[in-house]
Parts: C-alpha cells; structure tokens; sequence
C-alpha cells in the first residue's frame, strides 16, 4: 500500500489565504511582536519564516532582535511595554533563550491573552488541522504520541482526548516502544531523534504524523519517522518537510488573528 502525503504546505497556505481574506476585512490590522535573542541561526531562520507569514496575511509585525547579553530585567521590560501596547496583539518569544535567562518567567510575563504561541499550542493545533483537512477524525481511534513535552507532546495528548482518541504517550522509559507503536491508528512521532521510528513500528493503514524538525547527517532536515519505510505500511503520512511545520506556522497566523478579534471586543 502506498500511503497518501499529507501536504502541509498546500494547507497552510490555504489557512494562510484565509487569515489573509479576513484581516483585508478589518479596520484595524493584528499585530504581532517576535523577540528573538542572541543569534541562534535556527531561531533567525524560525523568525524570518514568521514576519514572512505575517506579510503574507496582512498582519502588521515588529521583530525584537536583541543582543544575547540581555539582561532577565530588560527582557521582562521589553515584555511588559509589549503587553500594555495597544497595536499589538500577540507576542511570541522565540525560544530557547540564551543559558542565563529564565524562560519560564519571561513567558508567565506574557499577558495571556497575547500569548499566541500557546493558547492554542501551534505544532498540536497544526496536526489537529491536518487530520480533520483529509477527513480522519481520531474519535475512536488508538493514537499513540512518542514525546511528552509541555509544547508537542502534552498538549497534543489534549487535543486528541478532546477529539475522543484512545491516547498513550510514550517516552524515553517507556519499555518497549515498537510494541506501543505498532498498537496505533494514529501515530504522532514528536522525540526528535533521526530514525526513531521505522517501517516495522506502523501498523497496516495506520496514520503517521511526523512532528519533528531534526537533521541527519548531512544536515538535512528530517523527522522521526523514516519516510520511505513508514509509507509503505502507513494509509497517510506527512513529510518532513512540508508536513507539520508548515502548518504550524499557520496556526501562528490563526491565532494572531483570534487575539486581535478578541481584542477588537473589549
Ligand atoms: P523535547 O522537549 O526534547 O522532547 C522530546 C520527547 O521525546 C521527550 O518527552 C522524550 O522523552 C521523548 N523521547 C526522546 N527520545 C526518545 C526515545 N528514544 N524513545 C521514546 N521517547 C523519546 O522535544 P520537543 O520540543 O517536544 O520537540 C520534539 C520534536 O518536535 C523535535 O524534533 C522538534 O524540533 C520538533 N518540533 C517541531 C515543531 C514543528 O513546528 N513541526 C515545533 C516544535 C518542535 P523523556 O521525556 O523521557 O526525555
């Protein structure tokens, strides 16, 4: 069996186009403010992506490039002017930070309302996007997420609860993860490891989607699912790239675009 590829890529410019066209239609535009410390080249290369998006959907973007010397108190300063200003809408502080800061803090700093990167977490949200776009609806289903952290894994473990999935989250003392895999309808790789997950881990016709941004060897951008093998197995598959990433820059928009609104009513 040959399994489908989920395209991110044509969804998100599809959710894209749809922010766009609501946006062209509001008085006031959203705005969303990036911080980005130090000079970490995934990060610069994360931020670029977003003012892109930004420009792409009319949503009016400052970006916060500050020296990785910043202090915790300047960095909490920056947030509190961000907070008490009225244009902007959202506020996304690209992480990781640089050793000395406390991330925890400066994102707590974030009025909750302004936190768009979490409100509706974007990576779990993007996923949730995709399935319901190729009409696989995970209630009833056995889906099981490999990874548990508080940005991919958990929240994603959430939303597939709220969609009535039987959920499993495995992790790194999780015995034996081949025989968990190989139990799901809907398999979400999220470790981060290159080739964690292989052909002989997907059951026939399961869904696998593949969360990670990782690089190989050669510095290619890859996930943790190897592709070739899983797709021979799987019904549908999302690449990477062009899979889950792209749609979690989308949902960035989307949520920008909520806040605004929400904004738009006080
Ligand atoms: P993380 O904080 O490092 O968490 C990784 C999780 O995977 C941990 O819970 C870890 O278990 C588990 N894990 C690692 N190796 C494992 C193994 N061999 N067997 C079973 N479980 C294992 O990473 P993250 O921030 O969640 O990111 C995960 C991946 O998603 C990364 O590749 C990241 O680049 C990618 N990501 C993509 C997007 C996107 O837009 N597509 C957004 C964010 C992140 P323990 O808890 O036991 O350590």
């Amino acid at each position: 069996m040959a399994a489908i590829h989920m395209d991110g890529k044509a969804l998100a410019a599809k959710v894209k186009e749809e922010v766009a066209a609501q946006v062209a239609g509001m008085e006031r535009k959203p705005g969303l403010a990036v911080v980005l410390v130090g000079d970490n080249p995934a990060s610069r290369v994360y931020v670029n992506g977003k003012k892109k998006d930004c420009a792409e959907c009319g949503i009016y973007s400052e970006e916060y490039a500050i020296p990785a010397e910043t202090t915790q108190q300047e960095l909490l300063e920056l947030v509190e002017t961000l907070n008490g200003r009225e244009d902007i809408d959202g506020i996304l502080v690209q992480l990781p930070l640089p050793r000395h800061l406390n991330e925890k803090e400066v994102l707590l700093a974030i009025r909750p309302d302004k936190d768009v990167d979490c409100f509706h977490p974007c990576p779990p949200a993007g996923v949730m996007r995709m399935l319901k776009e190729y009409g696989i609806d995970p209630a009833g289903k056995h889906c099981v997420i490999v990874g548990r952290s508080n940005i991919v894994g958990k929240p994603q473990a959430m939303l597939m609860l709220r969609e009535n999935a039987t959920v499993t989250i495995c992790h790194t003392k999780t015995p034996d993860l081949k025989a968990e895999c190989l139990r799901a309808d809907i398999l979400v790789a999220a470790a981060g490891r290159v080739g964690l997950i292989t052909g002989d881990m997907v059951k026939e016709g399961a869904v696998v989607v593949d969360v990670a941004m990782n690089r190989n060897e050669a510095g290619k951008l890859c996930g943790d699912v190897v592709f070739e093998e899983a797709a021979q197995r799987a019904s549908y598959i999302t690449p990477v790239p062009g899979g889950v990433g792209p749609m979690t820059r989308a949902m960035l928009m989307e949520n920008t675009l909520y806040a605004a609104k929400q904004h738009g009513k006080q």
